[in-house]
């Protein structure tokens, strides 16, 4: 993969109404970004299709839709407030600033884990690596910089009214373990999930939607017994694997990371990360994590609410350990148009940039065209009957190759024409995708075969 392929998803996301630069006529604010009609489309899908996997369809899931905006003592018990930074180093030539870690990474080509400051310090020094910007090696020393966001609420901008935008969404399912145990029957183990927007203020956003301030995350809290958390965790590694193949990530742009010993953030004792090769390298797409009892237990110290289970057969008391299976939703809707994008040579000189998205998340599934005005009448009655059962789309302008190459650009995986013969035959052409083939449908039997195709 190049550089060259993320220019080309980018330059096609701003085209065809997928993702534009946010704040635009303004002249943009630096990495933020805007989802357009078919962006949109897509990163619902993602999202519903998440939900439906690991929500929906599981007994032992339910969900939560907890506020971004939280007590400021959530975070000071999750460790938040006194570990949740990275080393901010500045050039002292040009005042570019960076993450320490992360330019001592791109120039070693590996991942780093565990150092201190002073010693990432010491390393970038060594390796006399330079300002990305003015090309210098004139660095401070690392400091360490938090990533939360913080707002005021209320009228005052006093220090006492400071709070937090939440830079992530677990801990909103935490600080509701009593609530859900109380106000419903559910029995371990058993698993939350939330998603929504989170904010980091990140040193060094950038590679497109890939790092942004302002993301989304699809996460789970997974409740259980110590003594079944070892294959609980393998099961939500092979669960999420499964996931990313029905969503269309080919296997060999996947890999899994166990983090290292020193690399381990502060509440876990175990951690996979699912990584993608992005164009610019390996990077992380997902963790899965063993949280032990350390969420529960600070929430439970910091509150004085006691965050425990009763079994309800041994009425044993305990506080349940934790998998967390974390997930970035507009990490992945990167990986999906990524993987699903291609320029295709077709027979002489002819191109078509084609989007190869599984059914079930392409922002449309059935676009429906009239071959002629003529049938303009009864293609429209066709797709006002297909639109409350798909994600459909009408079409009559343009010459039929072109009305093609459109739907291919955004990922539709069918397009259905109506021509002269219908009126004889009864049938429409359906046109599939990714092989180009045509075949002969009855309209009677249209929506049975688009449901077995499309869902
Ligand atoms: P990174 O190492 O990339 O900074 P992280 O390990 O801090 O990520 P987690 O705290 O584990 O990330 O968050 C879970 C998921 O949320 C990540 O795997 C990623 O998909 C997503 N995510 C985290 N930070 C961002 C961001 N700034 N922009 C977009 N997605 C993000």
């Amino acid at each position: 993969m190049s550089a060259k392929l993320m220019e080309d998803v980018m330059s096609l996301c701003k085209r065809r109404a997928f993702v534009y630069p946010g704040s635009e006529i303004y002249g943009g604010l630096a990495n933020t970004w805007d989802y357009g009609p078919y962006g949109v489309l897509l990163k619902k899908n993602i999202l519903d299709f998440w939900w439906k996997t690991f929500v929906q369809d599981r007994d032992d899931m339910v969900g939560i839709d907890s506020a971004i905006l939280m007590n400021p003592r959530v975070w000071e018990a999750s460790g938040h407030v006194a570990n949740f930074a990275d080393p901010l180093m500045d050039c002292k030539s040009c005042q570019e600033r960076v993450r320490g870690d992360k330019i001592l990474e791109e120039h070693l080509k590996t991942t780093i884990a565990g150092l201190s400051n002073a010693e990432i310090f010491a390393k970038v020094m060594d390796e006399k690596i330079p300002c990305p910007k003015c090309g210098k090696v004139n660095w401070t020393e690392p400091r360490a910089f938090n990533l939360m966001f913080k707002t005021y609420q209320g009228v005052v901008e006093d220090t006492a009214e400071q709070i937090y935008l939440r830079p992530e969404t677990a801990q909103g399912i935490f600080v509701n373990f009593k609530n859900i145990l109380d106000s419903t029957r559910m029995r371990l183990p058993f698993g939350v999930g939330q998603y929504g927007k989170s904010f980091r203020n990140e040193i060094t956003p950038g590679n497109f939607i890939f790092r942004t301030r302002e993301f989304e995350q699809m996460e789970i809290e997974y409740f259980v017994r110590p003594e079944e958390k070892e294959a609980l965790f393998d099961q939500w590694v092979a669960d999420y694997k499964t996931f990313f193949e029905k969503l269309g990530i080919p296997n060999d742009k996947l890999r899994l990371r166990f983090h290292e010993k020193d690399e381990l953030s502060h509440y876990s004792s175990k951690t996979v990360d699912f990584e993608y090769e992005f164009p610019f390298g390996w990077g992380e797409l997902m963790g899965i994590a063993d949280r032990g009892t350390f969420d529960l237990d600070q929430h439970t110290k910091f509150s004085g609410e006691k965050l425990q289970y009763r079994d309800p057969v041994t009425n044993e008391l305990f506080v349940p350990h934790v998998v967390e299976p974390a997930l970035g939703l507009t990490r992945t809707f990167l990986i999906t148009l990524l993987s699903a994008y291609e320029e295709q040579k077709l027979e002489g000189d002819e191109m078509r940039t084609v989007l190869h998205f599984a059914p079930q998340i392409a922002p449309v599934q059935v676009a429906v065209f009239p071959l002629q005005k003529q049938q303009s009448e009864e293609a429209t009655k066709l797709y006002k009957e297909l639109k409350p059962l798909f994600r459909a789309e009408y079409d009559e302008s343009g010459a039929i190759g072109k009305r093609y190459r459109r739907q291919d650009e955004i990922g539709t995986p069918l397009c259905v024409t109506m021509d002269f013969q219908t009126v004889e035959d009864g049938c429409v052409t359906v046109r599939e995708r990714d092989s180009m083939k045509q075949e002969r449908v009855k309209v009677e039997e249209l929506k049975t075969y688009l449901f077995s195709k499309l869902m």
